[in-house]
């Protein structure tokens, strides 16, 4: 939602990696994140372990999920992003859902929704994945997402995976 005094919005990004120390991978990204101008942390969330997703011969991976007041356009956001997942050696190979050290996905952007080439919000997987909602409930837990539904809802709905919180 666009502030009417200060022009910030609300945004949601999901953290993950399973590569490299992928906790630490996860500070780096976030103090990377409160690093770049015009994005100010709002909230952090306790880290997860969970199975992949996908290729199953990979290792698991750890997720978070942050809440950041920012001034940047969806997409300035997303190339933000994508420069943090290519500092930390991001590689793509171009296998879906592959191995990575850093995976930054842009969850929610106040209560925009785009259907763009290079960007869709709110990310089409959310609903889908425990990893993003589980973490998502816990820094917000009465959030309803732009299409009106609701992330405990969501969460109730969301097929059964291996996840457990690590941090509190
Ligand atoms: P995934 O996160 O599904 O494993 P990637 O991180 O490799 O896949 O992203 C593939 C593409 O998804 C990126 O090139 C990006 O342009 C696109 N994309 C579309 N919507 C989003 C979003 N909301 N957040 C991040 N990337 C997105
Ligand atoms: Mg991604």
């Amino acid at each position: 939602m666009t502030h009417p005094t200060t022009g910030t919005v609300t945004a949601y990004i999901g953290l993950g990696s399973n590569l490299a120390s992928p906790a630490e991978q996860l500070i780096t990204a976030r103090n990377r994140i409160n690093a770049t101008p015009g994005i100010t942390e709002l909230a952090f969330s306790s880290l997860y372990h969970s199975a992949p997703m996908g290729p199953q011969d990979q290792p698991d991976y750890v997720n978070a999920v942050m809440g950041i007041l920012t001034t940047l356009s969806p997409l300035d956001l997303l190339r933000s992003l994508q420069n943090i997942e290519h500092l930390q050696g991001r590689v793509r190979d171009g296998e879906r859902w592959g191995a990575r050290t850093l995976d930054l996905d842009l969850l929610i952007y106040g209560n925009e929704q785009l259907d763009l080439p290079e960007l869709t919000i709110p990310h089409a997987g959310i609903c889908q994945r425990a990893f993003v909602l589980l973490p998502l409930a816990e820094i917000a837990p009465d959030l309803v997402i732009p299409d009106n539904r609701a992330i405990a809802d969501l969460l109730k709905n969301c097929p059964p995976t291996d996840i457990e919180r690590l941090t509190a």
